[in-house]
């Protein structure tokens, strides 16, 4: 622009300048010991004195210099090398003890969010922006810490026992923290926590929220009980306990199920069998099963709503005896016999969906059943509906969504991020363990806990769950969503140097083997196919 054409009093139309981005803010308070350093990595802003950690245990101030404490933790792709094992060495190290050279071509290295430090507040990129090869392809994986105040835990409970009616408030120490929601096959289920929750009650409620939801991600035991129902004591990976007592099996099938699964089985051994269930209570005479094999109708009539022949709802209310029912005796299901089918010395096997409860009548002659000894050969049959159900275990599946500001420390143009996930271009990980990505607008992710490092969730005290999370693409396609470019560093570059950002980056890794059941993250189809 010429001296002559310029405006007085009019903005020139020069770019405009770019903002100076501080390492770190200011101090909120002025006033702060100079011995103080303000973390910034999530918006409580702790001051923390030297030697001492912020309110989440997960900074400290290290002599003058924030650090995140937890070493970051990188998975081998197989054991052995020279690398220890859940060793945890430091970064800075001109010549890292724990790898070799071979072990950056050999495409084994991949670096988890766990322990890697966050992006808040937002607009920083990913504290590891890592470059490697797989397969010969230039691959990227944008390594963080997401601060998730959106996020929830799916527990599926193998037991056919009643915990709750549907919709029942889940509590923890008194604490409402989540509620009973629809039963599945086999399975009671939870949902807990969740942002009304960790936000939208009393302190208390949000604080004992966010401990109960960082306890049983860590696969910790937690305690809780539901209103109306039952006593829990619930950690992923291990059998749940359901008031006191903890489950063994969990049901082969419905009642029905199990009836046309066993039906050959039982014939010849029983004149009748009637399979106890909460869901559908099977009668084998009645049932297609039965009719197929041409039984004799045994004049049995049950309880409860009849649905389809053989096939009975509601025999029961529902508790933690036969079948998930509330009875402790069967025969209390049985309405009557009709006289014009039963017959004296007719033989009557009673059995839950689980085999943990069997008894044996043969009526009378004015056909009252007479409680007898299990014959051998029924017993071997309900030893088989034992033997076909499986041990009853406690699954917590993380839920999170991550289609808020964490993507900023990806690209400058987040929706370019969710719309590659979309495209299958990237290949989303939770602790290098893989990573549902449920359809619909968002990045809402789910990770079964029991497949992520130990010790993977943290807190913070907003309330905000802390979980890794990883997004590996081609490096093409990370250049096509605008990616934070200036900040990839190579595999070899992190090992010697760790996070691109000194403030409160990690000072140390950990070596994990990756788990055997987890595809390695580097080597989905849609990555390199
Ligand atoms: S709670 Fe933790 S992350 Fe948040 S400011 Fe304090 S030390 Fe930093």
């Amino acid at each position: 622009m010429t001296e002559h054409t310029k405006t007085d009093g009019l903005p020139g139309d020069e770019a405009p300048a770019q903002p100076v981005v501080l390492e770190r803010s200011r101090p909120r308070n002025e006033r702060m010991a100079g011995d103080k350093i303000e973390c910034n990595a999530c918006p409580v802003l702790c001051q923390i004195s030297v030697g001492k950690v912020g309110a989440c245990d997960r900074y400290a101030n290290r002599d003058g210099t924030l650090v995140r404490v937890d070493p970051v933790v990188m998975l081998r792709r197989s054991l052995g090398g020279s690398a220890g094992i859940a060793a945890v060495v430091p970064f800075a190290s001109d010549e890292p003890a724990d790898w070799s050279g071979d072990l950056l071509l050999a495409d084994e290295v991949f670096v988890t969010g766990v322990g890697s430090s966050t992006t808040y507040p937002d607009y920083k990129p990913a504290p590891f922006i890592v470059a490697s090869q797989s397969a010969g392809v230039d691959m990227v994986t944008v390594v963080t810490e997401g601060i998730f105040s959106y996020c929830s835990l799916k527990v599926k409970i193998d037991t056919d026992r009643y915990l709750g009616p549907e919709q029942a408030n889940v509590r923890c120490k008194g604490e409402v923290v989540g509620h009973v929601t629809t039963a599945e096959y086999g399975s009671q289920m939870l949902s807990l926590g969740g942002v009304h929750h960790l936000t939208g009650g009393s302190k208390k409620e949000g604080r004992v929220t966010v401990e109960m939801m960082e306890l049983l991600g860590n696969k910790q035991p937690v305690e809780f009980t539901i209103d109306g129902g039952a006593q829990l004591l619930l950690q992923a990976g291990r059998a749940p306990v359901v008031n006191g007592v903890e489950e063994q099996r969990m049901r082969v099938g419905c009642g029905s199920a199990t009836i046309g699964i066993f039906a050959k089985q039982f014939y010849g051994l029983a004149d009748e069998v009637v399979v106890v269930d909460d869901h559908i209570t099977g009668v084998l005479t009645e049932h297609q099963a039965g009719r197929c094999l041409d039984m004799r109708a045994s004049g049995i009539k049950l309880r409860g709503r009849k649905s389809t022949p053989g096939r009975y709802f509601q025999v029961a209310n529902p508790g933690t005896g036969w079948g998930g029912t509330d009875i402790a005796d069967p025969l209390s299901i049985i309405e009557r016999w009709d006289a014009t089918a039963a017959w004296p010395g007719l033989r009557l096997l009673m059995t839950s969906t689980t085999g943990e409860h069997c008894s044996w009548y043969v009526l009378d002659d004015a056909l009252n059943p007479i409680e007898q000894a299990l014959p051998p050969a029924a017993q071997t049959v309900v030893d088989r509906i034992g033997e076909n159900c499986e041990p009853s275990l406690t699954t917590v599946l993380f839920l999170g969504g991550a289609g808020g500001s964490l993507r900023a420390g990806v690209t400058d143009n987040p929706v370019q991020l969710t719309r590659a996930i979309k495209q299958a271009l990237v290949n989303v990980t939770c602790g290098g363990a893989p990573a549902y990505v449920w359809p619909g607008g968002g990045i809402t992710v789910m990770a079964d806990v029991m497949r992520m490092p130990e010790r993977s969730f943290g807190t913070v005290p907003t309330p905000a769950i802390v979980a890794p999370i990883e997004f590996s693409m081609r490096m093409a396609d990370y250049r096509a969503l605008g990616g934070h470019l200036e900040h990839v560093r190579t595999l070899e570059q992190v090992l010697r140097r760790g996070a691109w950002h000194d403030d409160g980056a990690p000072t140390g890794r950990r070596w994990l083997p990756n788990p055997a059941g987890n595809a390695w993250p580097l080597g989905q189809p849609p990555l390199l196919g």
